[in-house]
């Protein structure tokens, strides 16, 4: 007899919820799924979006595998069927720009005893009104998610940035703490997390805000006696607070002691919190146990430097968004290759380069890259690394690094991932462990063979050492 999907999901669901940590974790993943059909041992979930689906598979999978194995048998499948519906705009880049109203907030109803003495309101975000103040959100609409570009870099962070976008408060990142080197997009990510929920919740009153600036209205309100409504503001006005850069409290008690205060009223009222920091809960130092533990409640996630291939991608996100499209692809290869610190410094050399051919009228070529490299860049950003090895590698052998970096054995594919191995053993300061993995997975003692082979073909085929020599001047070049 055929059961009925519905009875068959809810008898999973109460596995999953028996066996999952956190409630939250089952009421913001498990509960929006819906079953659809049962056919055989196969059922078929709706799943609100793509993204909820790839954080499903990437997270949850395991209790999602238990609980149809425990129901439906060994032979048990699922299929998933996702609607194309809004909440997948964030990934999707060809959409139009969004609604320009998306920074502002609506008025909110100012607290009662604050009624009287609306012309003197002490918060400087707030535009006075006659009966209701607006905050000024302080948001960019530039630094949007159709302007950040995912990849392994940032995707956990990105993902839960925008699942709190959808639902802010009431997820189980609350806070969200972002975290990671200057110039890797923090500011960015938490603009565009701001403005999804501006575009979701025009209702709900977001602030962006760096903990420079609120330390330095906090101070203000001390010197004219209103903290009270410095405290009072932020825990009644605002839905969502971003606080960007809070290392910047660090040694300063005041502060946090008021920040620990309006932390545990916005968080205790269901408001949402996110906090990015140039380190990780862990190792920020100056800042109280208590609130370093606060930090931690949520989701702490970082972000780290985009691989080449997401460099590529940033750029070329740029220069489309700029309406440039004269810039040649060996250029912008050439860019993303070599500068590996931080996407800003990435984005500071494009900016001189595209400034200084405008301006000399001359063409943006290789040669110009390059100097205006040498001339901005710390050297260490020119650092060789295992990717621009690779990519000079298969350059010269006329393959995609996609193709070497797979496990074909095809004619040039196995010496030129030999090579790139060889080369990355002897030209950077990784181990033959992390070669091995950039390498297509490779174990070290792969790498090791690899290199070996490699010397011993130079010392005894001339067309090979012509090959690479010529391939070393190049990345040399
Ligand atoms: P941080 O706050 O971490 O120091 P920012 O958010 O200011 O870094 O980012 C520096 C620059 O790099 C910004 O112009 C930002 O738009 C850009 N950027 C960083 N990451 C990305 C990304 N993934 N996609 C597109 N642009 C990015
Ligand atoms: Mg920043």
């Amino acid at each position: 007899m055929q059961r009925d999907c519905n009875e068959v999901w809810q008898n999973c669901l109460d596995f999953i919820r028996d066996i999952l940590p956190d409630k939250h974790i089952f009421e913001t993943w498990f509960l929006p799924l819906k079953p659809l059909a049962l056919q055989d041992d196969t059922l078929t979930l709706k799943v609100p979006s793509m993204f909820f689906l790839e954080w499903l598979e990437a997270n949850y999978i395991g209790e999602l595998r238990a609980a149809i194995k425990k129901e439906l048998g060994e032979g048990g499948r699922l299929i998933y069927s996702t609607a194309i519906d809004s909440s997948t705009v964030g990934q999707d880049v060809t959409l139009p720009s969004k609604d320009r109203l998306a920074t502002q907030n609506t008025p909110t109803a100012i607290p009662m005893n604050m009624d009287t003495n609306v012309k003197d309101f002490p918060n400087p975000f707030v535009i006075p009104g006659l009966k209701k103040v607006k905050v000024n959100s302080q948001l960019d609409e530039n630094y949007s998610f159709d302007n950040f570009v995912e990849g392994a870099c940032n995707r956990l962070a990105r993902s839960a940035g925008y699942a709190v976008a959808q639902n802010p408060g009431k997820t189980a990142f609350n806070p969200l703490f972002i975290y990671g080197n200057v110039g890797l997009g923090k500011t960015h990510l938490v603009h565009a997390i701001g403005l999804e929920t501006k575009q979701r919740y025009p209702d709900k009153t977001v602030l962006y805000i760096s903990a420079e600036q609120f330390f330095q209205q906090y101070l203000d309100s001390v010197k004219n006696k209103t903290t009270n409504d410095f405290l009072q503001f932020y825990q009644m006005m605002i839905d969502v607070l971003i606080i960007d850069d809070i290392q910047f409290f660090a040694n300063k008690q005041k502060t946090q002691d008021v920040f620990f205060q309006i932390f545990n009223g916005l968080h205790s009222a269901g408001k949402q919190l996110i906090i990015t920091s140039d380190k990780s809960p862990a190792e920020l130092s100056g800042l109280e146990q208590r609130v370093i533990s606060r930090l931690k409640w949520g989701l702490s996630a970082d972000l780290t430097i985009p691989d080449a291939p997401t460099r590529v991608e940033i750029i070329k996100r740029k220069l489309q968004k700029d309406g440039i499209n004269n810039m040649p692809e060996d250029v912008i290869e050439y860019l993303a290759y070599n500068i590996s610190t931080s996407v800003r410094e990435l984005e500071g050399v494009l900016i001189s380069l595209l400034f200084q051919s405008s301006i000399n009228k001359s063409d943006i070529t290789i040669e110009l890259a390059k100097e205006l490299i040498d001339k901005f860049v710390k050297s260490t950003a020119r650092e060789m690394s295992i990717e621009y090895i690779q990519k000079v590698v298969c350059d010269y052998f006329s393959i995609p690094v996609s193709v070497m970096l797979s496990k074909t054995r095809k004619g040039n594919v196995v010496a030129a991932r030999h090579i790139s191995m060889f080369l990355s053993r002897k030209h950077t300061n990784n181990s033959l462990a992390v070669i091995g993995s950039k390498c297509g997975n490779k174990d070290h003692a792969t790498v090791l063979h690899a290199c070996k082979s490699v010397q011993n073909s130079y010392e005894t085929d001339r067309r090979f050492r012509s090959d690479l020599d010529e391939i070393e001047r190049l990345i040399n070049e």
